[in-house]
């Protein structure tokens, strides 16, 4: 959470579970970062391989020594639940030996051998200096699923954390500082939209890395777009949707789609926004969810039982979520659970279900937090248009179907995962994961961010140069 600042040049980060000011720091200075990277990269570039690898094994031993501090901090930056933190810390550890096996697999040496022709070779070269623009509701794994990717690929790294989780990008940074990777190579550098603009557009930035909102994404697309040369990824939101369909396992499917909505206080981009409804499950369906729903645990990241979920990151987007839930029932939707504001003066929101069946225009926006709408159909097909109804396409999940109606429902809906009788927001670290449409630029990260982290070069080879020519010249 960022606290108004009287000065601009400082950035303010706040727990929202208690209004207390946690960490606080001058914005730095791009043009300085930028200049530091770009003498750095080209020496890391030309270690080997191995060394960047056995560095970034370092960084993962350097967070588990420190992983209960780390899990502790995420906790009271983002307000998440400490069970939830921890999680988000196995992630970054895990993320090393998971980049290390995509990048020999997508991005290793390949040599393809003809006698007469000599050898054909495919190398990946790093970009060079490439930034990365963290969000901040996985403050950590998000960022670091760019930066450890770009690193075993030769680039430095300037990272810029979310205004709203500088401290965790900080502990970050000095794992790897403490890793004995060069603090040129990956810097952390403060500061809000203004500096992560700068570092975007800066001339001396080869990539850019982004996760974040389509419509910051979108900003910087439009920005960049006279850069051809420049590699943008852009991993961004989705309004997902969950269909239920055809099942007798009613309490199953009201868990995994409470889960998938909920979970993270729904600030997930793989978070459940619609769940579409045969109609003769709605009932038993809902009940049962308003049942589960009202049994959720609201509470602070530390308490004792742990809740299910924490506060929103800051009274900005709690108020932003209650306005949109006044906003769909004044236009046609019929309440299901109210959203409520928990504390007075802190973030924190109860789960809210809204029936937006009857609503004439369902805005089609990412609702970033716990805020399910609900759509009953009555026919398969009507249900995978419900789905598509949307112009981002990050993640999708089928409850229930046959194995028949899991092949249309895969074929026909648009978007980059898409689940079967598990949550939207079960992602495998091993798989790749961005979306289509407003949700990414066909650059998806996880398993496939070796891709977007260094770029192919063939060469045609031979030891000595031996030509002739065959056709074309005139006797002597
Ligand atoms: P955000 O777009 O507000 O900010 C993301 C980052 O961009 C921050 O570091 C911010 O300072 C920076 N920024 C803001 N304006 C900028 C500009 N004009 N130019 C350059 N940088 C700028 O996102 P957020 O609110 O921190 O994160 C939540 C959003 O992220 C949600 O929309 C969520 O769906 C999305 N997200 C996507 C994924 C994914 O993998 N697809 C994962 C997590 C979150």
């Amino acid at each position: 959470m960022t606290a108004p600042s009287g000065n601009d040049a400082e950035i303010v980060s706040c727990e929202p579970a208690t209004g207390a000011e946690l960490w606080r720091g001058p914005v730095g200075d791009v043009d300085a970062a930028v200049d530091r990277a770009r003498q750095a990269w080209s020496t890391w570039a030309a270690q080997s391989l191995s060394n960047r690898v056995e560095l970034c094994r370092r960084f993962a031993n350097e967070v588990r020594k420190e992983q209960e501090n780390l899990a502790a901090l995420i906790a009271r930056e983002t307000g998440k639940p400490l069970w939830e933190a921890r999680a988000e810390v196995e992630k970054v550890v895990a993320k090393v030996d998971i980049s290390v096996r995509a990048y020999a697999e997508r991005s290793a040496q390949r040599k393809f051998d003809s006698a007469l022709q000599g050898t054909a070779a495919l190398r990946h070269k790093p970009h060079g200096v490439v930034a990365v623009l963290g969000p901040y509701n996985l403050p950590a794994h998000l960022p670091n699923a760019h930066i450890i990717p770009a690193l075993i690929a030769g680039n430095a790294v300037v990272f810029k954390p979310s205004e709203k989780a500088p401290a965790t990008g900080e502990l970050l940074v000095q794992c790897f500082h403490r890793a004995g990777i060069p603090a040129n190579v990956v810097q952390l550098l403060i500061g809000g939209p203004d500096q992560g603009r700068a570092l975007a557009e800066h001339d001396g930035v080869d990539g850019v890395l982004f996760t974040g909102s389509a419509h910051t994404g979108i900003a910087i697309n439009r920005r960049l777009a006279g850069n051809p040369g420049k590699m943008l990824a852009l991993e961004m939101g989705g309004n997902n949707p969950m269909v239920v369909w055809n099942t007798p396992k009613i309490s199953d499917a009201a868990v995994l789609a409470i889960q998938s909505a909920f979970a993270t206080s729904g600030q997930r981009c793989t978070s459940a926004r619609r769940l579409i409804v045969q109609g003769s499950l709605y009932e038993p369906l809902i009940d049962e969810m308003k049942r589960l729903g009202s049994r959720l645990i609201v509470g602070a990241p530390f308490d004792e039982p742990q809740p299910f979920m924490g506060p929103v990151i800051d009274n900005e987007a709690a108020d932003g979520l209650t306005e949109s839930f006044v906003y769909l029932l004044s236009n046609g939707g019929r309440p299901i659970l109210h959203m409520r504001r928990l504390h007075e003066g802190l973030p924190f929101l109860s789960p809210a279900m809204i029936d937006v069946t009857d609503m004439a225009e369902r805005p089609d926006v990412e609702l970033f937090g716990p805020l399910l709408q609900v759509i009953r159909v009555d026919d398969f097909d009507q249900a995978i248009a419900e789905a598509n109804r949307t112009r981002f396409g990050l993640t999708a999940a089928l409850v229930g179907g046959s194995p028949e109606e899991y092949n249309q429902f895969w074929a026909n809906v648009r978007a980059g995962v898409i689940n079967w009788n598990r949550p939207t927001n079960g992602t495998s670290l091993s798989a790749p994961m961005g979306g289509v449409g407003l949700s990414g630029n066909h650059r998806p990260s996880a398993y496939y961010a070796a891709d977007y982290c260094a770029y192919p070069v063939a060469s045609a080879e031979m030891e000595q140069p031996r030509a002739g020519m065959g056709v074309g010249l005139r006797d002597n």
